[in-house]
C-alpha cells in the first residue's frame, strides 16, 4: 500500500485499545503536505467521550503491564525498535509528505527513535532502587521505583517521532502507558507510527488526535498521572500551572534561543558549515537551532562569506526530491517567520544572502535559508526563537564578551562553541547557562546522555538514567524482619532522659 494510501485510511482515525477507529467528531481539520498544498487527510478533534475512554483503556493495561518482569518489559520494547527499521521507509516518507523535512532527516529519525527503544529497553532494568544503610541494628532499608501510571505526551510537529521515542521509552519502560497527542501538523505519521506498537497489550500506547482542547483535556484529567510535554513557552506555561494544581509530574520542554560562538582558533570551513548545518536543519524549525550566531571579530568576515556561499548552495525544494531544505511545516508558521525576519530588518539587521521566497515554486511554503549581519543584542531576533531558516550573525570583540552576550537571554537550552582552545572549551563548559554545551559538536543527542534547557526553555530531563525518574515514584522501605520492640524511641520515656531541671 502507499503512503497516500495509508492517508486516505487514517482519515479521522483515532488509535484507541489497540486498535485504529473511525472518530465520532463532528469537528478536526485537514492535513496538509506543505510541500505541494494539497490535502493529505482530514483528522478528527477527538471528543471527550473518546478522550474518555482512551484514559480508561490505558489505566486499565497499564496495571497488567506494570505486572510484567522488566526483562520481558525489555523484549517487547526492542520488537518495538526493530520494528521501527523494517517500518522506516514507510514511516519517514509519511513524515516527510506530513511536514516536509527531507527523506533523509525524517530516516535518520526513525533511527534515532529506534535506538531510543533498545537503550530504555536495558536501562530500566538495570535499576529500580538501591538499598540503604539502616539506621537500627537487624533492618531492612530501600527504595523501590514505581511508574505514575499513566503518562501523557504533548508534542510539537518538528520532530514527531524521535521526541515520542524519548518520552515514551522511558515511560513504558518504567511501567507506565502512554497516550500520545500529536502536533495538529503531524497527526498522520503518528498515527501510522502505530504499527510499530501492535504487538503491545491493547491501551498501552495509544493516540488521540485534535487540538489543543484534547491536550487540555488529558492534562487536566484526574485519572492520568504525568505529562511530558514539548512545545511552545506559553503553552509550556500553561500545562505547568494545570498539573500544579495537583501536583502531577511535568516535563516541560519549551522553545530554546541557543548561541553559537564562532572562535579564531577554529578550522573556518568547518565553523562555517557547523553553523549553516545548525541553523537551516529542518528547515530552522529545531529548538535547539542556532538562532544567535557570534563571531569574534578577527574571523568574522571570512566566516560571513563562507556562510553565505553555503546558503546559496542550499537545494530548495520538496522533501522527497533530492534537497537539503524542505518547506516550513504550515503556512501560518511561515507568515510568523517572515514577519521575525521583517522586524529584524526594520531594527537595523542586513539581509546579505536570502530573505525571501525561493524563485520558481507554484505551491509550497518554502522560505530562502537566509543570513543577517549587523545584529545586536537588544534586537528582537537576537532575544526570542525565529524557529525558522535564518542564521543571524553579531560580530564579538573577545571570548569573555561572546559568553557574556550568550547568557544575556531568557532561554537556556543548548549552547554551541566552534574553538580549539583548551581553556576555552573548558570555560564554555562551565560558564554557558544552559542544558546542553557542544563543543565543536552541534545539535548532537545521545539516547545516554540527559537533554533538557533551563530557564524559560522549561525543567526536568528526558534520555539519560536521568530520564527514568521523569516517570517513575521512589518510595522508601523499611523493614525490621525480627519484628522487635523499638525500646530506644517509644512509649515510655525513660526518666534519665526527661528535662535534668524537672
Ligand atoms: P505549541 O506549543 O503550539 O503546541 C505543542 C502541542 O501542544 C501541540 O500538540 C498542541 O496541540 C498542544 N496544545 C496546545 N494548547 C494546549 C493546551 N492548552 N493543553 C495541552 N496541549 C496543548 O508548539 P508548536 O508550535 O507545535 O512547536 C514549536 C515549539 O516547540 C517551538 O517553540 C520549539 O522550540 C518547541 N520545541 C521544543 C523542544 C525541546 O526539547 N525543548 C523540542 C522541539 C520543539
Amino acid at each position: 500500500m502507499s503512503v497516500l494510501e495509508d492517508f486516505s485510511n487514517l482519515e479521522a482515525k483515532l488509535y484507541v485499545d489497540g486498535a485504529l477507529r473511525a472518530s465520532k467528531a463532528s469537528d478536526g481539520f485537514d492535513a496538509i503536505d506543505p510541500a505541494t498544498e494539497s490535502k493529505l487527510a482530514h483528522v478528527a478533534d477527538a471528543t471527550d467521550a473518546e478522550i474518555d475512554e482512551a484514559v480508561a483503556a490505558a489505566n486499565l493495561a497499564q496495571k497488567a503491564w506494570n505486572a510484567r518482569n522488566a526483562l520481558t518489559r525489555a523484549e517487547a520494547l526492542h520488537e518495538v525498535a526493530r520494528k521501527l527499521r523494517t517500518l522506516a521507509p514507510r514511516l519517514a516518507e509519511a513524515m516527510t509528505r506530513e511536514m516536509g523535512k527531507p527523506y533523509k532527516e525524517s530516516a535518520d529519525e526513525v533511527e534515532w527513535s529506534a535506538t531510543a527503544y533498545d537503550y530504555y529497553a536495558e536501562a530500566a532494568r538495570h535499576d529500580a532502587g538501591r538499598v540503604i544503610g539502616p539506621v537500627v541494628d537487624g533492618q531492612f532499608h530501600f527504595t523501590v521505583k514505581e511508574p505514575l501510571g499513566t503518562v501523557v505526551i504533548i508534542l510539537p510537529f518538528n520532530f514527531p517521532y524521535v521526541l515520542f521515542a524519548w518520552e515514551s521509552s522511558a515511560a513504558l519502560a518504567t511501567g507506565n502507558a502512554v497516550i500520545l497527542k500529536p502536533s495538529e501538523c503531524t497527526s498522520l505519521c503518528s498515527l501510522l507510527l502505530m504499527e510499530a506498537f501492535s504487538h503491545l497489550p491493547d491501551g498501552l500506547v495509544q493516540v488521540v488526535t485534535g487540538g489543543g482542547r484534547v491536550g487540555a483535556r488529558l492534562v487536566g484529567h484526574n485519572d492520568t498521572h504525568g505529562v511530558a510535554f514539548t512545545g511552545g513557552v506559553p503553552t509550556g506555561q500553561e500545562i505547568a500551572r494545570v498539573c500544579a494544581e495537583s501536583f502531577k509530574r511535568a516535563l516541560i520542554e519549551t522553545s530554546g534561543n541557543d548561541p553559537f560562538i564562532v572562535m579564531p582558533s577554529a578550522p573556518l570551513d568547518i565553523s562555517a558549515r557547523a553553523a549553516a548545518f545548525a541553523a537551516y536543519l529542518n528547515c530552522g524549525q529545531v529548538c535547539t537551532a542556532a538562532e544567535r550566531i557570534f563571531v569574534h571579530e578577527a574571523v568574522h568576515d571570512e566566516f560571513v562569506e563562507r556562510v553565505v556561499g553555503l546558503s546559496r548552495g542550499l537545494r530548495i525544494g520538496n522533501g522527497l526530491d533530492k534537497v537539503d531544505m524542505g518547506p516550513m511545516v504550515s503556512s501560518r508558521e511561515r507568515d510568523r517567520y517572515e514577519g521575525v525576519l521583517w522586524r529584524a530588518v526594520e531594527q537595523g539587521a542586513k539581509v546579505v544572502s536570502g530573505g525571501g521566497r525561493p524563485p520558481g515554486f507554484n505551491a509550497g511554503w518554502f522560505v530562502e535559508a537566509t543570513v543577517l549581519t549587523d545584529c545586536t543584542p537588544d534586537m528582537d531576533i537576537m532575544n526570542n526563537e525565529s524557529f525558522g531558516p535564518a542564521a543571524p550573525i553579531c560580530r564579538v570583540k573577545s571570548f569573555d564578551e561572546a559568553i557574556e552576550l550568550a547568557n544575556r537571554s531568557r532561554y537556556g537550552l543548548g549552547a554551541n562553541i566552534y574553538t580549539t582552545d583548551l581553556e576555552e572549551s573548558m570555560r564554555a563548559v562551565n560558564e554557558l547557562e544552559a542544558g546542553m554545551v557542544w563543543v565543536n559538536a552541534p545539535l548532537l543527542d545521545n539516547d545516554a546522555g540527559p537533554f533538557g534547557g533551563r530557564k524559560m526553555s522549561g525543567m526536568g530531563r528526558q534520555l539519560g538514567v536521568e530520564g527514568l525518574d521523569q516517570f517513575r515514584h521512589t518510595k522508601l522501605a523499611m523493614i525490621d524482619p525480627h519484628c522487635t520492640a523499638q525500646d530506644f524511641w517509644w512509649f515510655p520515656y525513660a526518666d534519665e532522659e526527661a528535662y535534668p531541671g524537672s
